[in-house]
């Protein structure tokens, strides 16, 4: 036997019991999204690599380490999209979306990192991105917050937390960067290899070091939030203000920092204490410059990305994630003639009731064995043809998962009867009566 091939360390297969979960997740956010006039925009997961390091910064752990970049056979350097907003941004851009529009848009799919792989942190990840363009307020800050809240709403989950940041405009940021640098070179002795390399490409992002050994240290740098300009202290006072008339509960973290660069004014994190060291979920924020930064005209931006691996576990760790989707019935055919009749049955059956999951036996084999197939199913019911039934011109009816004795039904009696056991509504070009429910 040949040697088996494995998938690749931190890149993860979903496999059919854990898709349910996925589906009922997706179709949450798809809704939530929806409520708020999103619209949904699908991008290649392959990008020219120099948009990610002119977007997303040269001196970020993302394009320094993490990126999957490869040479095409064209030579050209290609990159497997670490995040969405760049795409999004410069799919807006090439079609003329931004210019002197609003745009709410979002996206889901697989982001790819090479990171060290542990619980929460794949290589293959997947996010759902939301951004939304041409809107300078904090209205539309406090709107993506509102989406997120909901969200959770809808996902029964009560175990986050909102932080709340602002980073200022570039020139307040530029200056309070040197103040950083002044504070913490002053300290150079105490931090790690990392920080030290940070202090003068990026210093901002050693106040988001994970080095429990750094608290201190950030703990007592000087506080952005008291060097804000003061169209961004407004700004972020309104915003606050919206939060608080709609009802959401936040805090305010000054040492919030995101890992990108593009980052402006508001920045905002969902975090959970249920994940261990992965406990952010959801992060975004305002990145007003951006889009000029690819090309485009100035456009004020904002938007998030959640983390859906990480929401999954959080769900799993509530219970109750829908698991595998059984067929409700399992047809099996034991006669013959059996398996023409059950072809035709089937279809038939499909047609009339739109949402109903049936599955044909295939394979043949004799009715007992065909029968455990049907109860390893997971159906609810067996529809049986056998020697009776086509004799009778009906079909049966058996209940796999409650009491009840078997029937032998005409089709259309079938039809009424699934559709109200089922609890689905018969298709009115082929119901030939609507269904009484009990
Ligand atoms: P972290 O600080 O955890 O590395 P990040 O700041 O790099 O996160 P973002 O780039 O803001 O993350 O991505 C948004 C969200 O995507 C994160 O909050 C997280 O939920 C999720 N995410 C990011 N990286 C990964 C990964 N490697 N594996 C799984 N989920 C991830
Ligand atoms: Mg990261």
């Amino acid at each position: 036997m040949s040697r088996q091939i494995r998938s690749i360390r931190g890149m993860h297969d979903i496999l059919p019991e854990q898709s349910g979960a996925w589906q009922w997740l997706e179709a949450r956010v798809r809704d939530t999204l929806a409520a708020y006039g999103y619209q949904e925009i699908r991008l290649p997961i392959l990008e020219q690599t120099e948009l990610f390091a002119r977007s997303i910064g040269e001196v970020t752990d993302i394009v320094e380490k993490e990126m999957y970049t490869f040479e095409d056979r064209n030579g050209d350097s290609l990159t497997l999209r670490p995040e969405g907003t760049a795409g999004c941004v410069r799919a807006g851009v090439e079609h003329g979306l931004l210019h002197n529009q609003q745009q709410r848009l979002w996206y889901a799919g697989p982001m790819f990192r090479h990171e060290r792989p542990q619980k929460g942190r794949y290589r293959q990840f997947h996010q759902v991105g939301v951004e939304a363009f041409g809107l300078e307020g904090p209205d539309i800050d406090a709107e993506l917050i509102l989406v997120t809240a909901r969200l959770w709403r809808r996902l029964g989950l009560d175990n986050l937390r909102l932080e709340i940041n602002s980073l200022g405009s570039p020139e307040a940021r530029a200056s309070y960067r040197q103040l950083l640098v002044d504070y913490l070179s002053g300290h150079a002795e105490a931090l790690d290899e990392e920080a030290r390399q940070r202090l003068h490409t990026n210093p901002l992002r050693i106040l988001d070091s994970k080095n429990p050994a750094l608290r201190e240290i950030i703990a007592g740098a000087p506080s952005l939030l008291d060097h804000l300009d003061q169209a961004s202290r407004e700004h972020f006072q309104q915003l606050q203000a919206l939060l608080r008339a709609a009802g959401v509960e936040f805090t305010v973290n000054p040492r919030l920092v995101r890992g990108l660069d593009y980052y402006c004014r508001t920045v905002f994190e969902w975090i959970t204490e249920d994940l261990g060291a992965q406990g952010t979920v959801c992060a975004g924020g305002r990145y007003d410059g951006l889009v000029a930064q690819l090309g485009g005209r100035p456009t004020p931006a904002a938007g998030f990305a959640m983390g859906v691996e990480r929401l999954l576990s959080l769900l799993e760790t509530r219970g109750g994630l829908p698991g595998l989707h059984p067929p409700h019935v399992y047809l099996v055919m034991a006669a013959e003639g059996a398996l023409e009749t059950g072809v035709q049955l089937a279809e038939a059956l499909r047609d009339a009731l739109p949402g109903l999951r049936l599955q044909m036996h295939c394979g043949g084999g004799g009715f007992k064995a065909q029968l455990r197939r049907a109860d390893r199913s997971g159906a609810d019911w067996a529809l049986i043809l056998g020697e009776s039934e086509l004799a009778a011109g009906g079909v049966g009816l058996k209940p796999l998962r409650q009491a009840g004795e078997q029937e032998t039904l005409q089709r259309d009696a079938l039809v009424a009867r699934l559709a109200r056991c089922l609890e689905i509504s018969p298709s009115p070009h082929d119901a030939k009566e609507s269904p009484v429910c009990p």
